[in-house]
């Protein structure tokens, strides 16, 4: 796998890097948010979600409460799910992994493996993030941030 270290200095530069994700994903792929509470997860994913749409007013409701948040009028189609509330093994029944959009997953586990991962380093309004990819994911994300 690839590393890519990112620095994100203000709440805007994680928007802006919201649209290189949004750039770089194609369906099946499915991404790991990793931070704990405030550390961005769903900050990233609204400006995600708002960039495919094309409408930084896009509706982004938290899938705090319903868990999973589909998306499929985006392309590619997205599901942003929050796992924080799911009991252990209680993933099946998602509709996760169908390979037809690709997944924004806060909290993920081991039932459901990432095929990359987002962690965000501590709280500063200056914040790391930290992309672990495979390589060639890592390649077009890098294209999509030169672009
Ligand atoms: P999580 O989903 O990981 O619990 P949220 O995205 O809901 O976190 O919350 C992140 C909070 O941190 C928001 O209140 C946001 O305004 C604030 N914030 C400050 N600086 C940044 C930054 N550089 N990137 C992302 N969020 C930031
Ligand atoms: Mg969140």
């Amino acid at each position: 796998v690839a590393t890519v270290d990112i620095e994100v200095d203000s709440e805007a530069e994680m928007v802006a890097f919201g649209a290189d994700l949004a750039g770089t994903l194609r369906k099946g792929d499915r991404v790991g948010l990793v931070g704990d509470l405030g550390a961005g997860k769903s900050t990233l994913a609204r400006a995600t979600l708002r960039s495919l749409a094309g409408d930084p007013a896009f509706e982004v409701p938290s899938p705090t409460f319903t868990i999973v948040q589909d998306y499929p009028e985006l392309t590619p189609r997205v599901r942003h799910v929050d796992l924080y509330r799911v009991e252990g093994g209680d993933t099946e029944e998602l509709g996760l992994g169908e390979g037809d959009a690709a997944e924004l997953i806060e909290w993920p586990r081991e039932a459901l493996p990432v095929t990359l991962a987002i962690a965000f380093g501590p709280h500063e309004e200056a914040r790391t993030i930290t992309v672990t990819a495979p390589p060639a994911w890592a390649e077009r994300l890098r294209r999509q941030r030169e672009a």
